[in-house]
């Protein structure tokens, strides 16, 4: 097989798990590897994820390279990323994924740099395509798509002329569907080929904080933007939330304003989520917020201006003030409870 059909996705394991976003990737390159006629691939490092790596099966992966070392039990830069380049010069994908968390923020760049390559951070969508350069036309290529100037363009990056094509991608923005049929997972052992000079940092002990807002995993979200986001009004919004079984959501500013943690916040630059039911109170629905929550299932809207932006998305708008409508909502559902 061509290996330059092949997608390499790079596998982040904490406390021998994996994060979602890993899970999304292998998901979303099942989708492209079927259109490439290739493989899909991950890289891992670590210690002891032998058992845990054949899971990846359920997502469409076939095959994991991995590195089994005590030293990569926690991550570091400089080693991971060196691992991650040797196996990539080794086995040759055609286009390598990476998570846009902190730790994919660190590896991918490194790797870019090192190969030679072009890197598009925070996509929110990839596609296969084709490009014309002068005279030379590029067939089944990456079409990294992503929000640019601010989220007023969308923009579609192709660099065909360097392999493999790299891309981080948002966290919730690609669907975790397992495949129908289970692959068998191929775990092929790498050396870890590292000496001590590549290992700069040790890391000496871990402090983990747990979220406490889990709004992806959220069925129902109210959201407060900030036409919601005086005291009285919040108090109101977190009690719709608490009564409908749901999470508190906002808009950015609110975070940035230190009314709320940005662990709450929806959007391009928050979290995107798809819950059955998001409730914008107080949101005008610019493109940035839009970009987090277009995808929920059903929208309710509430705004006092009824050219807001959110009325264009929402399944059902109502025109008024946040406290009332939250008021009446909340009275009306304590009512028919
Ligand atoms: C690069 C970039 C990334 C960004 N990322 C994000 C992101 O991830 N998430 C995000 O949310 N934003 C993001 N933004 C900011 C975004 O452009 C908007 O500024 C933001 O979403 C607006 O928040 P808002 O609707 O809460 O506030 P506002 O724009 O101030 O709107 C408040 C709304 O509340 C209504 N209102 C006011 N008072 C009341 C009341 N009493 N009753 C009813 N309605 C009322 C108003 O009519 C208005 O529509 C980003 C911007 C940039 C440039």
């Amino acid at each position: 097989m061509d290996s330059k059909k092949n997608i390499l996705v790079f596998i982040e394991a904490r406390n021998r798990k994996f994060a979602e976003v890993s899970l999304e990737l292998l998901c979303a390159a099942d989708r492209l590897a079927r259109e490439l006629g290739g493989r899909v691939e991950a890289v891992a490092l670590g210690y002891n994820l032998e058992d845990e790596l054949k899971t990846l099966g359920r997502y469409g992966c076939e095959r994991v390279y991995y590195t089994s070392d005590a030293r990569l039990a926690h991550f570091t830069s400089v080693p991971y990323a060196k691992m991650v380049v040797r196996i990539i010069e080794k086995y040759q994908p055609g286009i390598v994924l990476f998570g846009a968390t902190t730790m994919g923020r660190d590896v991918a760049p490194r790797v870019a740099s090192a190969l030679k390559c072009g890197l598009t951070a925070d996509c929110t969508d990839l596609k296969i395509g084709e490009h014309q350069i002068k005279d030379t036309l590029y067939q089944n290529i990456l079409m990294q798509i992503r929000p640019a100037f601010g989220g007023n363009i969308i923009a579609t990056i192709v660099s065909p002329e360097s392999v493999p094509s790299m891309a981080t991608v948002r966290e919730g923005v690609m669907k975790l569907s397992p495949v129908e049929t289970e692959k068998n997972v191929e775990i092929l052992p790498e050396p870890c080929s590292l000496d001590e000079h590549d290992f700069l940092s040790e890391v000496l002990e871990v402090i983990r904080e747990e979220k406490k807002v889990n709004l992806k995993a959220a069925q129902i979200i109210v959201s407060a933007g900030m036409g919601a986001s005086d005291p009285e009004s919040l108090a109101l919004t977190k009690e719709l939330a608490r009564i409908l079984g749901g999470e508190l959501g906002c808009s950015r500013p609110v975070v940035d304003s230190g009314i709320l943690d940005k662990d709450h916040q929806v959007g391009q630059t928050g979290i995107t989520v798809r819950p059955n039911l998001y409730i914008a109170c107080g949101i005008s629905g610019q493109i940035q917020h839009r970009a987090g929550m277009a995808e929920a299932k059903r929208i309710i809207a509430i705004n006092k201006d009824p050219q807001a932006p959110i009325f264009a998305l929402a399944h059902y708008g109502i025109v008024g003030e946040v406290k009332d409508v939250l008021g009446k909502m909340i009275k009306a559902y304590k009512t028919k409870a």
